[in-house]
């Protein structure tokens, strides 16, 4: 496979003096900015005229998922470019930082779900660290247009230029950019270190991948977070869990799933060496738990109103879009921080999302009051094991044990007064409007349908796009080469993607890049430059309501920065528990394929083999390689 890179050079002439003293004022005006473009780069024509600037002022970030709070002065800067011979528009905004803020970084950030970017919520931590932080529009029209809204420009007719730029290709002229610009508007010279970072989760984390395995040299560390890569297989997995449901015959009530999740993190919460509410070892969770003994167990939830927000419930129709919840767009930030959307699950609440179902605000659900069944018990059990074709052969991973059900999320019929099947929002549209190629997001039935369908969608979808969105090469000589840095996060109760996905590529890696070596050194090799966290009870991108104890990874750009600029390997990773009785409290992250292990309090990183192969899986029912 072979790429093209271009470099960006500087227009000597446009430069004119700004020292580290001058105000944001002297710089942040049109005029300043229009002066101090970069070259165009190769195939692309920046237009001038598009040049929007102004000055903010005192801006306040909330503490955050993805950094602690802070205020800081910026210069909001939009310009569009075109591509040669395409009469396309693609925006782009910059958040620069005063003159004397400046640290000489530059941040790219991405989106979630079906979108590109994440807006104010992400761009505001580059500031915090002096960095520029830039966003792209991927030329879908406007910030706030998601990629599937111009992905058919007819039924059976892809606009492939969307699915080029989604996949890659607008991320990579985001920074291309954005780099050679901020050389240009501080004035560095040539010879002058321009650090370049990527943070995103989710859509945004595969978005950062997309640059990692095809751009040595992009960046030289790139955060992130539970990605969504192996595309064709992660979107369509979304339908497994309704499948099992079809296929067991049963449909838990909401209260039901609540009950086994709850019994599950308490089963398995002390297996980890701590009662503390956080299953840490979900490994050993899914070595021990005992399933069958919730049978009978009683359960009870008060009646409710409105179909979104709770662990178990569908978000409303008005979040399907932005596929797990709509973008936050409050000049202060969000306390759930960026990209908490992605292919599913909202972050916060490891829960709610990515639904079209049946039931919006106003609905009530009724008080629920029952035992848990057998069937209930074996959806969790399935959904748990992961898709198999008819014959038992697996065809792919799944999510750990006292994970959240988002995908496998029912609905309440009020007046059948029964429960039944909400098809996956996520799901669905990847079936008929990727696949299929029709300009529809829903998805109406699932009738005929059998696991080895789900199979079949899912190769379809790698022929379709393995060159764009799949995100899957294994191989980062180039990257890591030109010295690039990748700290890899996942939370180990996500629920819209498997953290055993994370898992499987960073070991596919590890495999391609130093084939020959024992697992140990090739270990030692990869975490050199390369490291995967996963994080004890969180859920998708985000902290989890129901383990709330469990830390997040607050202050990653930090420890990106100490890493690449200071040589500061982190060896565990700092985090924080951002919400609950110890809010504040500093814990350390252990680096996969290590362990966390609690004895009298203290914690130890350990090897465990039978742990660390409950998170192998033998894809045999796939005949190709799924790295
Ligand atoms: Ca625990």
């Amino acid at each position: 496979m072979r790429f093209t890179t271009y470099s960006v050079t500087v227009a000597a002439s446009l430069i004119s003096t700004v020292s580290a003293t001058a105000s944001l004022s002297q710089v942040c005006t049109t005029a300043y900015a229009k002066a101090h473009l970069p070259t165009n780069p190769f195939g692309i024509t920046i237009d001038p005229n598009s040049i929007q600037v102004s000055a903010v002022q005192n801006y306040t970030a909330a503490d955050s998922t993805n950094y602690p709070g802070g205020s800081f002065d910026y210069c909001n800067v939009t310009l569009a470019y075109s591509h040669n011979g395409l009469n396309d528009s693609v925006l782009l905004t910059y958040w620069m930082p005063a003159p004397a803020a400046f640290k000489k970084r530059y941040l790219s950030t991405g989106g979630g779900g079906l979108a590109i970017n994440s807006g104010a919520s992400s761009l505001a931590g580059g500031l915090l660290y002096g960095a520029v932080a830039g966003e792209t529009d991927g030329g879908f029209g406007s910030f706030s247009t998601q990629f599937d809204a111009v992905f058919l420009l007819a039924n059976g007719t892809v606009n492939w230029n969307s699915v080029y730029m989604f996949g890659y290709k607008a991320h990579y002229e985001l920074a291309e950019i954005g780099k050679a610009f901020t050389k240009v508007f501080y004035n560095m010279t040539s010879s002058q270190k321009l650090y370049s970072y990527y943070q995103a989760c989710s859509e945004g984390g595969r978005e950062g991948f997309s640059q990692v395995q095809r751009y040595g040299g992009e960046f030289d560390g790139a955060i992130i977070g539970a990605p969504a890569f192996r595309y064709s297989f992660q979107q369509a997995n979304h339908l497994y869990s309704n499948l099992v449901e079809k296929d067991v015959g049963y449909y838990p009530p909401s209260c039901e799933f609540e009950k086994i999740v709850n019994l599950t993190i308490a089963a398995c919460d002390p297996l980890d060496g701590k009662t503390d509410g956080v299953v840490s070892r979900s490994d050993l969770c899914k070595l021990h738990v005992n399933w069958d003994s919730f049978v009978g167990q009683e359960y009870y939830c008060a009646a409710s109103t409105g179909g979104g927000n709770g662990p178990f419930k569908r978000a409303v129709s008005s979040t399907i879009s932005r596929a797990g919840g709509s973008l936050p767009t409050s000049s202060t930030g969000s306390t759930t921080g960026q990209a908490t959307g992605t292919t599913g699950g909202a972050g916060g609440a490891g829960g709610a999302g990515g639904g079209m179902g049946g039931f919006g605000g106003g609905t009530t659900t009724p008080a629920q009051n029952g035992t848990v069944t057998k069937k209930g018990v074996e959806v969790v059990r399935l959904i748990s094991r992961g898709l198999q074709d008819l014959t038992g052969k697996q065809v792919y991973l799944s999510y750990q044990p006292a994970t959240s059900i988002v995908d496998g999320a029912t609905t309440y019929n009020a007046t059948s007064k029964t429960w039944g099947l909400d098809i996956s929002g996520l799901g669905g549209e990847w079936i008929v409007r990727f696949l299929n190629l029709i300009d529809s997001s829903t998805l109406s039935n699932l009738d005929g349908w059998t696991y080895n369908t789900l199979r079949d969608y899912m190769i379809q979808g790698l022929e379709m796009y393995s060159d764009s969105l799949q995100t899957d090469w294994p191989d980062l000589t180039t990257f890591q080469k030109s010295g690039g840095k990748i700290l890899h996060y996942h939370g180990e109760s996500d629920n819209s993607i498997p953290t055993a996905s994370s898992v499987r590529y960073y070991e596919s890696v590890r495999q391609i890049m130093y084939p020959g070596e024992s697992f140990s050194a090739s270990t030692e090799c990869l975490q050199e430059w390369y490291r995967l966290f996963l994080v004890p009870g969180a859920a998708h991108c985000g902290p989890n309501t129901l383990q709330p104890n469990g830390p997040f990874p607050q202050t990653n750009l930090q420890v990106m920065i100490e890493w690449v600029e200071n040589g500061v390997v982190p060896k565990t990773l700092n985090a924080t528990v951002l919400q609950g009785q110890y809010k504040g409290k500093n814990e350390q992250i252990c680096a996969w394929p290590q362990r966390p292990l609690w004895k009298n309090g203290v914690m130890s990183c350990v090897f465990d083999q039978t742990s660390y192969n409950s998170w192998q899986y033998k894809l045999d029912g796939i005949k190709v390689p799924v790295y």
